[in-house]
């Protein structure tokens, strides 16, 4: 089974707008052992569409188009179908009752141009779009080759495509023999290449499942591929391959396919009744920002401030004039004055403090590496860390909010 991807709009062709829903298809489309060996963007011009469609419906078994479908003069999809069919759009009077219904529930009256969006193809079948107006087109069209194509035309809107896609477009379609899965397991605390050597063979080149490793700001992204026969085949395969990564790797995992590290920090705080608080400088309140993400945090996070003066760190934190002018704001000391004065301020059981750090060229290979501080503040505990800021300035933030992260999370493991 060979697929490929229309999209169409103006916006997506002249790149005001990026083409996700492609990205989306191909990816549900593997997992129903349907590859896709195209993607073409298009914008709202007929002449442009019919040639694509005919170029793709002509040699492959599925199109799948997203886009055009809307009541206005630019959304041309319908109109393209017709003419690379040579049928002509007739009313389908359920779908111009569902249009209607759309409009009267939202109390306005259906302007006359709507009714263009219950008119298909003769021969076409109508997919009901719940989420929308716009109802989608399924047809098969006869190839040169003897064969058929099936095409589907789905709206633009990403979350009325998905669900249209789901709901009407999988069952029509021919699932192929090879079904491909994937899964993500998600890492902080080593290197890329350390991570490497860990995983060892199971990283290696042609194994089944594959395993590659990514990086991102620091967090280091384990991405498990296993294709097979059957859906428990795959799932086993994964589940195999994933045991053995998280046996390997331990302590570095803190999650899985999008889980983030404040998640997997509020996830242990809750579970242990821990409170924490923050005090940041450098990190100019990021820390506070991914804390609040994530979902639960009301019970545990209870607060933090953003200390980016001497005088802050005096007036709000109480931390002592003595240990900032001894020492500096940059140091180990002024860290755990920091935390330690956040904690008393705040009365959590916890509390993370992050300094600041001086400005740095990355390209000046003579230039000291700069360095800021993490002090993590508890129960009978205070320990600090330094994070020395190597390479892309951009994402000195994140990943020192990261290092604050995982500090706490690997104490409350370890506790
Ligand atoms: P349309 O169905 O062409 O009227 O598009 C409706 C909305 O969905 C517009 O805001 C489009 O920008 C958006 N949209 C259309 N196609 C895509 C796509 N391929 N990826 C992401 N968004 C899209
Ligand atoms: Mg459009």
């Amino acid at each position: 089974m060979q697929a490929e991807i229309i999209a169409v709009g103006t916006e997506l062709a002249n790149g005001a707008k990026l083409d996700t829903n492609s990205q989306w298809l191909s990816l549900e489309l593997a997992e129903i052992g349907i590859s896709v060996r195209a993607h073409a963007t298009v914008g709202d011009d007929l002449d442009m569409m019919v040639d694509t469609i005919r170029a793709s419906a002509n040699r492959s078994d599925v199109v799948l188009i997203t886009g055009g479908l809307g009541p206005t003069l630019d959304d041309l999809t319908r109109d393209a179908l017709s003419r690379f069919t040579g049928a002509e759009l007739e009313l389908h009077p359920p779908s111009l009752e569902h249009v209607k219904e759309m409009f009267a529930r939202r109390n306005r009256p259906m302007p006359e141009r709507n009714v263009v969006q219950a008119m298909f193809p003769r021969g076409s079948q109508p997919l009901p779009n719940p989420r929308g107006t716009a109802p989608g087109i399924w047809l098969t069209a006869p190839r040169p080759d003897g064969k058929t194509c099936g095409i589907a035309a789905m709206p633009g809107v990403p979350s009325e495509m998905k669900q249209m896609f789901r709901q009407q477009v999988v069952a029509r379609l021919d699932a192929g023999d090879r079904i491909i899965r994937r899964a993500r397991i998600n890492c902080f605390g080593c290197g890329e290449s350390q991570a490497e050597e860990i995983l060892g063979d199971l990283t290696a080149r042609g194994r089944d499942p594959d395993v590659g490793i990514t990086a991102h700001e620091a967090t280091i992204t384990m991405r498990i591929t296993a294709e097979g026969g059957s859906i428990d085949e795959v799932r086993a395969k994964i589940e195999k391959t994933r045991a053995a990564i998280v046996n390997r790797m331990g302590e570095f995992v803190f999650g899985v396919e999008d889980e983030e590290l404040e998640h997997a920090l509020v996830r242990l705080l809750r579970l242990r009744r821990a409170s924490l608080s923050t005090a940041e400088s450098g990190t100019g309140g990021l820390l506070a920002h991914r804390l609040t993400s994530a979902p639960g945090f009301e019970s545990c996070y209870l607060g933090g401030v953003v200390v980016t003066s001497n005088a802050a760190k005096r007036e709000m934190i109480g931390v002592e004039p003595q240990v900032l002018e001894q020492f500096g704001p940059i140091s180990a000391e002024a860290a755990a004055a920091i935390a330690e004065g956040c904690r008393t301020r705040f009365a959590t059981d916890f509390a993370i403090a992050v300094t600041e750090w001086p400005e740095f060229d990355p390209d000046d290979p003579l230039a000291a590496v700069p360095a800021s501080f993490v002090a993590l503040a508890g129960p009978n505990l205070l320990t600090v860390e330094k994070v020395q800021h190597f390479g892309d300035p951009a994402i000195a933030k994140s990943r020192t909010t990261k290092v604050a992260m995982n500090l706490l999370r690997l104490h409350l493991i370890q506790g």
